[in-house]
């Protein structure tokens, strides 16, 4: 326990410094009186002090002259002393929610540098790799209350949650390994609400946030930190069944929420970011990737071409902004896809197949893999004319297989013929 005026006097300059009070003595009444409430803080001989006219403070002059003791309830206290890494764990969380980027003398003004310095984001838990049996699991390890999600932990920092067998299609972007990640609401078209406005707030502050994914029948792991470069709006099937547009936050992984650790690629898409939404559903519609919804008027041709057209366009696009970025460069145009889609008829493209050209998913739906043949991240362009739609086996031999240079080259050659024709 210390008295008001200690606490006063080694307050009121870091309340100065690091929260822009002007008058530090008099912001130090408010953590010294109000954590109390929060049942974190006790203070003795309160019933001593005057309030303020509306009661919520005691006056300056009362706090000076009765001179209450205040501190940490006595568990708290003698946890923080006898576990160095319970007190580092809570520091670090504190850091990261309300210091963050971290100030360079912060640690050293709160008497934390010999705690904290050069590990203080290490210290954070739940670390990268914890993984629990489920979602509850995790809550009740970390969480103070239901979360949905996209929710904060007790700490206060941002958890996105991926689970495979969700009813959210979450995947890794091919050729990188970040992660196209559907935003909040189950149906309808989503909003910038709830969970999604949490996003939106980090996309803005380039704040780190906690990326947790549960594989098909595996346990839920804290994969990674991550930061969202980029935000755009796609068409999605919602969980009723019906399309709508969804949010797609494109996070790119990070070892940990110190930007001094973060890739160049990670830095440069961010950099890149101006918080923007990009709109990609006016570039396709659902009844390009939805054969149910094809309506008759409209030719395959037609709508090969009007694609085409479409990816064509954003590909210039794309290529001609001064300085691309690599969200630009790698996240795929959906109205390239829709148009392969439309042109390969539910069949495998290879003209070599040997595999199963118009097998199906339990789903009933095609499992055709839309493929690039010159790979984006080798400059590949994304449009129709580089891209093949091929069935799992073709796809494996054009990946692994001892012959895949040359069948890389047979399936150049049709692709281009396949998109010519298709346009006739
Ligand atoms: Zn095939």
């Amino acid at each position: 326990m210390q008295s008001w005026s200690a606490t006063r006097d080694a307050l009121a300059p870091l309340l100065e410094k690091y929260a822009q009070v002007d008058n530090g003595a008099d912001g130090a009444r408010y953590p010294f009186w109000a954590l109390k409430h929060d049942d974190l803080w006790i203070l003795g001989r309160a019933e001593d002090l005057i309030l303020t006219s509306r009661k919520r403070r005691p006056t300056p002059e009362s706090l000076d002259q009765v001179n209450p003791v205040g501190g940490l309830r006595e568990n708290d206290y003698a946890r923080l002393r006898s576990q160095p890494e319970t007190a580092a764990s809570t520091a670090a969380s504190l850091i990261l929610r309300y210091f963050y980027p971290l100030p360079p003398d912060l640690l050293k003004d709160f008497g934390l540098h010999e705690l904290l310095a050069g590990r203080w984001a290490d210290a954070l838990s739940p670390k990268p790799g914890e993984s629990f049996k489920d979602h509850d699991a995790i809550l009740r390890a970390y969480g103070s209350q239901k979360m949905a999600r996209i929710g904060c932990l007790a700490d206060g920092i941002l958890s996105a949650f991926s689970d495979e067998k969700g009813p959210y299609d979450d995947s890794r972007i091919p050729d990188t390994n970040w992660i196209a990640y559907v935003g909040d609401g189950l149906s309808g078209d989503q909003e910038i609400t709830d969970g999604n406005k949490l996003m939106a707030e980090y996309q803005i502050a380039r704040r780190p946030l906690r990326f947790w994914h549960k594989p098909y029948q595996g346990p839920f792991s804290f994969e990674s930190w991550a930061v969202i470069v980029q935000r755009r709006l796609r068409w999605g099937v919602g969980k009723d069944k019906k399309w709508r547009r969804e949010f797609l936050w494109v996070l790119a992984p990070v070892p940990s929420p110190e930007r001094e650790t973060w890739s160049a690629e990670a830095l440069e898409a961010l950099d890149a970011d101006t918080g923007a939404l990009h709109d990609d559903t006016g570039t396709y519609r659902p009844s390009d990737v939805d054969p149910q919804l094809q309506d008759a008027s409209e030719s395959d041709r037609d709508a090969y071409r009007r694609l085409a057209q479409n990816a064509e366009a954003n590909a210039n696009r794309r290529g001609q902004l001064k300085k691309s970025s690599l969200a630009d460069r790698f996240v795929r145009d959906p109205s390239a896809r829709a148009a392969v889609l439309r042109r390969c008829k539910d069949s495998c493209e290879s003209p070599r197949c040997d595999g199963h050209p118009k097998e199906r998913t339990t789903a009933g739906k095609s499992i055709l893999q839309v493929d690039h043949v010159q790979d984006l991240a080798r400059g590949g362009p994304d449009v129709p004319w580089n891209m093949i739609a091929l069935c799992p086996n073709c796809h494996a031999l054009k990946t692994y297989g001892v012959n895949k240079e040359e069948l890389r080259c047979l399936l150049a050659a049709t692709a281009r013929q396949l998109h010519t024709e298709a346009l006739l």
